[in-house]
């Protein structure tokens, strides 16, 4: 019995609340920093969890805290990575920041290697050293973090403002939902057994009908506003509505003023009060770098300098990657405007770049440049599923979408994809200090000083 007693004893003092076994406890933050998988999807919590370990593992290069919060009182956690051999007003600033667009999450994936490669690599690597003591780098993996949450059930690029898509004056009151529970939202149509793709009409998304209106998943978890086309620099200055060639740009997608969304508000008010010299916002859909300006054809002041940096970088994703990327003025991707990157550059003065690291699918070497550069796998085909009467609807059909079948999939490769990604971002750094970093605008200055 005495003996016994003593054991537990022991044990009771070994083992911490949070389970680990005390003396090893480092060792195991450690071993599992060092055996990431980055061939998996991540969770949000995955996100938040390693910029957590990440400081309390490397506190002295490594800092990591919230610069706000979504509609659903999610926080935007940023790292800051530098070390402290050198006074923060001598060094280069440098933004990197993930998943504004809640699906794609490749994008968030290669932020938050970036940031656990430059802490897990000081120590060892004379070039991380070097980077740390000259720049501090701001890292936020996701910007977006009920976009990607949400992503996980079903791919949407926007946040979640409280919404009435279906005018009954509650939000999101018929939410899509797996009603069977194959793990795949589909999309529901109505049409013969045997009838063509194309006789099918779409009359709604798997859902049980929440709000018993008789239109399935009419009031998704999904806000329509684009965060990409809500920051406080010409907003709303492209219409769609009233300039239909121009395109991406409709007054709903750009939310109700510029920076309404708690996710804009964020980034803004958090690189307002940093100096930054170069930032990078990583998106996925095309393989690509792309410069300012995104509002106009027109040349901006430091394109020539922009130019020979994001054709660097580009170089930097084909290497390590051995996929094909190209370079363009994000005005001929396709215009849009207050975007982040025109934000950045033209409200601040800082070099921005956007970075887009993943196009899905097999390439076409005769297609299109953007059908040229892809990543070569092979994506699931759309499929059909008849699923006659259905909740007292006659011929309904279930199509699940490939990109739907896709959700919480990782691309092949992907640890090479984030790997080019940092790579392209420590050129990025590299480029830098050019010019004196970013400049709070006159306007936010009264009399002499702040
Ligand atoms: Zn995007």
């Amino acid at each position: 019995m005495k003996k016994l007693t003593v054991l537990i004893l022991i044990l009771a003092l070994l083992i911490t609340p949070s389970g680990y076994v005390f003396a090893q406890n480092d060792n195991n933050t450690n071993n599992q920093l060092k055996n990431i998988n980055w061939d998996e999807r991540h969770t949000l919590e995955f996100h938040d969890n390693l910029l957590k370990d990440l400081a309390k593992e490397y506190p002295k290069i490594a800092k990591t805290y919230p610069i706000g919060h979504t509609w659903r009182e999610r926080k935007i956690n940023a790292i800051e990575l530098t070390s402290n051999v050198k006074n923060e007003k001598n060094k280069t600033g440098i933004a990197v920041i993930g998943n504004i667009h809640g699906n794609e999450q490749e994008s968030a994936e290669s932020a938050s290697y970036t940031a656990w490669w430059l802490a897990t690599n000081y120590a060892a690597d004379k070039k991380v050293k070097n980077i740390l003591d000259n720049y501090i780098v701001y890292i936020i993996p996701v910007m977006n973090p009920d976009g990607y949450a949400q992503s996980l059930i079903y791919p949407i690029r926007e946040n979640l403002r409280p919404t009435d898509r279906n005018g009954n004056n509650i939000v999101f009151s018929d939410p899509y939902t797996d009603t069977d529970g194959d793990g795949v939202i589909a999309d529901i149509y109505v049409g013969a057994k045997d009838s063509a793709i194309k006789d099918r009409k779409k009359i709604g998304m798997e859902s049980p009908d929440w709000d018993k209106n008789g239109v399935f998943g009419d009031d998704p978890k999904q806000s329509n506003i684009d965060l990409n086309r809500t920051f406080d620099y010409l907003w709303n200055y492209l219409d769609v509505d009233t300039k239909p060639a121009l395109g991406g740009n409709a007054y709903t997608r750009a939310g109700s003023n510029p920076a309404t969304e708690p996710e804009v508000k964020a980034v803004q008010n958090f690189l307002l009060t940093k100096k930054i010299h170069a930032l990078a916002s990583l998106h996925t859909g095309i393989q690509c770098v792309l410069t300012p300006w995104c509002n106009t054809p027109e040349k901006p002041v430091d394109a020539n300098f922009m130019e020979k940096v994001a054709l660097d970088m580009t170089n930097a994703l084909q290497n390590t990657t051995g996929r094909k990327f190209y370079t363009k003025q994000s005005y001929d991707d396709y215009p849009t405007s207050a975007e982040m990157i025109d934000w950045t550059y033209g409200r601040l003065g800082i070099h921005s770049y956007t970075i887009e690291v993943y196009r899905g699918g097999k390439s076409n070497p005769n297609g299109p440049i953007e059908d040229q550069c892809a990543w070569g796998n092979e994506l699931p085909a759309d499929q059909w599923i008849y699923k006659g009467d259905w909740n007292g609807i006659k011929d309904v059909w279930f199509r699940k979408t490939s990109r739907a079948q896709m959700v919480g999939v990782a691309p092949p490769e992907q640890s090479k994809m984030v790997e080019g990604a940092k790579d392209a971002i420590l050129v990025m750094i590299q480029s830098e200090p050019y010019g004196q970093g970013s400049k709070a605008p006159d306007y936010l200055f009264w009399g002499n000083g702040w």
